[in-house]
């Protein structure tokens, strides 16, 4: 097949995915996100901390168009928008990256990895530029985390965790996609901490507005979202 041909075969390919497309942000047709939707994608970093005391930079509050962004790549499988939100994600992660630190990602259950077919917080560390080492993994399943209070998040995702590697003194960075309450990273923290870790830090692509859930207790709202680990 001659390279024109193929050329053609590609260009009719993407031509048809993206009449097939619609913006993630505000579902205008056409393309994977639109130029104001992508403006909306310019990291505004928030730093809170983990009921637990973890230092937490977060690149976009998790509403409007990067929580339906993110809805996206999580819940309907359009991993090109991993690469712009990987973006946002480079703009708080890289930051506190030095060349011995450990960059671990929250881990994914083995029921939403068949689902999705790859790792939300693994994804965007790359897109990110960087090397995810996937040190900790689930030792038993947590209930769902949606529609539980701030306390009972901690309770319910309290020892899920374990580390598969010894830290010896080593700095590690914890890196999640969403963060709603902080408990999932204070537990990551623990295992990690457990292993030998030094956890310099939690970085997430977008935190939940901070009354809504930091330091309450949520159980009486019925705000949406989504945590990784479902
Ligand atoms: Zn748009």
């Amino acid at each position: 097949m001659s390279t024109a041909s193929v050329l053609h075969g590609i260009s009719a390919e993407v031509a048809a995915f993206l009449l097939a497309a619609s913006c993630a942000g505000c579902d205008e047709p056409g393309q994977l996100l639109c130029t104001a939707c992508r403006a909306q994608l310019v990291p505004r970093p928030l730093r809170e901390r983990t009921p637990g005391g973890l230092e937490l930079r977060a690149a976009l509050a998790y509403e409007g168009v990067a929580a339906r962004c993110i809805r996206r790549l999580k819940g309907d499988g359009e991993t090109l928008l991993a690469r712009p939100l990987g973006a946002a994600l480079s703009s708080v992660l890289s930051p506190v990256v030095a060349p011995s630190t450990w960059i671990v990602p929250v881990p994914t259950s083995r029921g939403a990895f068949r689902r999705r077919g790859y790792r939300v917080p693994e994804l965007l560390i790359r897109r990110a530029g960087e090397c995810p080492q996937r040190v900790l993994s689930l030792v038993r399943r947590s209930a769902d985390q949606r529609g539980l209070g701030a306390r009972a998040r901690a309770q319910n995702v309290h020892g899920a965790m374990r580390a598969r590697a010894e830290g010896d003194g080593a700095e590690a960075i914890l890196v999640d996609d969403v963060v709603t309450t902080g408990a999932t990273l204070d537990e990551a923290a623990r295992a990690l901490h457990v292993a030998g870790f030094t956890v310099v830090c939690a970085v997430a692509l977008a935190a939940t507005p901070k009354r809504a859930v930091f330091g309450e207790d949520s159980s009486g709202t019925h705000r949406r979202h989504d945590e990784s680990h479902q």
